[in-house]
């Protein structure tokens, strides 16, 4: 029981309101992206080390009293982590908490959506770089392209998970030829094609400047084609997001590298290990699993959160010289 009953708001020294929460829930993965992982996978944690369903849930109920509004669930694969619609159960159902959201590469989709929509999930973004199965199967390592939209189908049965986003990270010289493709995706699907400029979070830090397709190019391309019209969102939302004119669906960016949003980055994050990250590019990051599992109080456990969500970034430091990656990659953070 906590005996604060108005604890500190997760604000940091910047003056952002941190409102929205991404954890982690394991950091194996079924795909290897060549963006994100290595080949051979990366070394597992163990099952005594991953955050049990109890652990989570009282991070984030600690989170919520503090100010926290959203919660992303993500990995490695989340769908990949046994029982995982019972969390998403348990997420939903915490007083205070506006919203559940879970990020998949979409392969287990066909089999679980319905138990996803049964627990009360009702936002859902599926990760999908190519409509084309070699160019699908040359950036997971895995030749799943039919699995992944048999996944989106079956989650168009389920109108409460609404809206479906599907991100694409857009890597030059390999997303253009696609860039129409998408947008005609999102125009015949009730699905918000996102596009994510590429980060240097990769395992094989095979990323260059050269390498972004950024933003801006793509909705040129688009715009020429289906012309787009401005949709107003929340002025910490991440993605830009567009209308087609024609009423047929929408579009968006995200552009961390070219436009970074750090100014207005209201998120934190929280591994499968129970680390705590205030920024994707951080060096540094909290252990909590420790606190969890040494019996300190729920006011205590807030207190070492704010205390991190104190000394978070100002902002990313990928466009300047000198730039230190992240000590761990996108699938180890959970993106
Ligand atoms: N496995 C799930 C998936 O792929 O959706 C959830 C975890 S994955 C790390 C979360 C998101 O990060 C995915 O949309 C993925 O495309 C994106 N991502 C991974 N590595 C990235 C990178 N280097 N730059 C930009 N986005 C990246
Ligand atoms: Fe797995 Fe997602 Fe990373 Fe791809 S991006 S390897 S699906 S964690």
């Amino acid at each position: 029981m906590s005996f604060n009953h108005h604890p500190q708001k997760f604000i940091d020294s910047f003056g952002r309101h941190i409102e929205d929460l991404r954890i982690s829930v394991i950091d194996k993965c079924n795909f290897r992206c060549t963006y994100c992982m290595p080949a051979e996978g990366l070394p597992w944690l163990k099952k005594s080390e991953l955050l049990t369903f109890d652990e989570i849930e009282r991070l984030v109920r600690i989170s919520v009293e503090r100010g926290i509004k959203s919660v992303r669930v993500t990995g490695g694969e989340p769908t990949v982590r046994a029982g995982l619609p019972e969390l998403i159960h348990r997420l939903v159902n915490i007083p205070g908490l506006e919203d559940v959201s879970l990020t998949t590469n979409g392969f287990l989709l066909r089999k679980m959506a319905k138990d996803l929509a049964e627990a009360g999930l009702t936002r859902i973004n599926v990760s999908l770089d190519t409509l084309v199965r070699e160019k699908f199967q040359h950036i997971t390592r895995r030749d799943h392209l039919s699995e992944v939209l048999a996944g989106l189908e079956e989650l168009e049965k389920y109108p409460s998970i609404r809206p479906i986003k599907i991100n694409t990270v857009a890597i030059r010289g390999f997303t253009e030829p696609e860039v129409l493709d998408f947008a005609r995706l999102a125009r015949r699907k009730p699905y918000v094609v996102r596009f994510i400029e590429f980060m240097p979070l990769d395992a094989d830090q095979t990323w260059s400047p050269d390498k972004i397709l950024t933003g801006r190019e793509i909705f040129e391309m688009i715009n020429a084609v289906y012309p787009l019209v401005p949709v107003d969102t929340d002025p910490s939302s991440t993605s830009r997001v567009y209308r087609f004119a024609d009423g047929k669906g929408e579009i968006g960016f995200i552009n961390p590298v070219s436009e970074p949003f750090c100014s207005t980055c209201n998120r934190i994050r929280i591994t499968a290990d129970g680390q705590l990250r205030t920024c994707l590019f951080s060096t540094w990051e909290t252990d909590l699993r420790t606190p969890l599992r040494s019996g300190m109080s729920d006011d205590q456990i807030g207190e070492i959160m704010l205390q991190a969500i104190k000394k978070k970034e100002m902002k990313h430091k990928i466009n300047e010289p000198g730039f230190v990656r992240a000590n761990r990659t996108m699938s180890q953070i959970g993106g």
